[in-house]
C-alpha cells in the first residue's frame, strides 16, 4: 500500500451544545476532510452493542472503524481515557506522563487517524470530543504523545443559550441512554461550560497561538463564509465553496460519527441568525452570572 501523510487534525475544543456537531458536519463537507465526531469514546461505544455509529450500523461492524477495532490491544481504551482526563491535565501538560502510557498513546493515536484518513482519503480530521472531562487533555495528548499535527478549534456559544438548550431538552447522554438523570441536572451546563472553556483556552496556552483559535458559533452564523475562512487559513484548507454552500442553504451529512448530538444523524441546514438571547429562570441565571461571567465577557457574550 502507498505510505500517505499523517493527517492534520483539526481539534473542535469547548463545551457541548456549542454548536459543535453542525460544526463538524459542515466540515466533512469538504472534500479534503472527514468528520468523526467525539472520536475519544470510540472503544466505550464500541463496547455497547445499542450504540451506533452515525452510519447506523454499530462500531464493529461499520466500515471505517469496524477493521480498527478488530486489531486494536485490550485495554487501549483505559489507556486512552486515563491519559485525556481532566485529572490528568496538570500532569500530562508537564509532561510528567508514565512510559508505558505515552508508548500506548502514541500507537493508538497514530494508528487512528491513519487509518481514518486512509478510508476517506482525507487530508485533515476533525475531531470533535471537546473539553468535559474525560477528554479535556486530548489535544495535547494527540499532540505530544502521539506526535499530530494538532491544531485547537475553540468552538463557544452563549452560555444562556446552551442552558436554555440544557432546560429545554436535557442532557444528551441522558437521552442517549448513557447514564441517568442526576440531580440539579439543568444546573451541570453552569459549571461545565466554564470549566470547558478555561480548560480550551489552557490548551491553546499551552500549544501556542498559531496552533489554537476561537471561533463564536454566533459568529459563524452570522457569516459562515468570512468564519469558513478564518478556518480554513488555520487548518491549511481553501473553504470559499463550502462557505458558498452554507450561505445558499445546502444541507451537510454527518462523517462516521462517534456520539454528539442526535442532530448528527439527519442532513442539517446551518441557521443564518442565532435565535435571541433567552431568558432563563432566576436560579440559572444567578449561577450563571456568578460562574460564568468573566469568562462570558471575555469572549464578548454580555
Ligand atoms: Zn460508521
Amino acid at each position: 500500500m502507498q505510505s500517505r501523510k499523517t493527517p492534520r487534525v483539526l481539534y473542535i475544543a469547548g463545551y457541548s451544545r456549542s454548536g459543535s456537531t453542525i460544526m463538524d458536519m459542515v466540515l466533512n463537507g469538504h472534500p479534503d476532510v472527514a468528520s468523526t465526531g467525539e472520536l475519544t469514546f470510540l472503544h466505550d461505544d464500541a463496547a455497547d452493542t445499542t450504540l451506533t455509529c452515525s452510519c447506523g450500523a454499530i462500531f464493529r461492524d461499520c466500515p471505517v472503524y469496524g477493521d480498527w477495532l478488530a486489531d486494536r490491544p485490550d485495554g487501549e481504551g483505559e489507556v486512552v481515557r486515563r491519559v485525556e482526563s481532566r485529572a490528568n491535565l496538570d500532569q500530562l501538560i508537564a509532561g510528567h506522563i508514565a512510559d508505558g502510557d505515552c508508548t500506548a498513546y502514541r500507537a493508538y493515536a497514530l494508528s487512528l487517524f491513519n487509518h481514518v484518513a486512509a478510508k476517506h482519503d482525507a487530508e485533515v480530521i476533525v475531531d470533535s470530543s471537546k473539553s468535559a472531562k474525560d477528554a479535556a487533555g486530548r489535544p495535547i495528548a494527540l499532540a505530544r504523545l502521539g506526535g499530530l499535527d494538532v491544531r485547537v478549534l475553540h468552538l463557544t456559544r452563549d452560555p444562556r443559550a446552551v442552558a436554555n438548550s440544557y432546560l429545554q431538552s436535557g442532557s444528551n447522554w441522558v437521552l442517549e441512554g448513557r447514564r441517568k438523570p442526576r440531580p440539579f441536572d439543568t444546573l451541570r451546563p453552569v459549571m461545565g461550560w466554564m470549566l470547558a472553556n478555561k480548560i480550551s483556552q489552557r490548551i491553546g496556552q499551552a500549544l501556542g497561538p498559531d496552533r489554537y483559535m476561537h471561533v463564536r458559533y454566533e459568529d459563524f452564523q452570522r457569516d459562515p463564509a468570512t468564519v469558513l475562512g478564518r478556518i480554513g487559513t488555520f487548518a491549511d484548507l481553501e473553504t470559499g465553496e463550502l462557505g458558498r454552500a452554507v450561505t445558499n442553504g445546502k444541507a451537510f451529512e454527518a462523517g462516521h460519527n462517534v456520539g454528539g448530538n442526535r442532530t448528527r444523524l439527519a442532513p442539517q441546514v446551518v441557521s443564518l441568525s442565532p435565535k435571541p438571547v433567552p431568558r432563563l429562570p432566576m436560579a440559572h441565571s444567578a449561577a450563571l452570572r456568578c460562574v460564568c461571567g468573566r469568562t462570558a465577557r471575555k469572549f464578548g457574550y454580555v
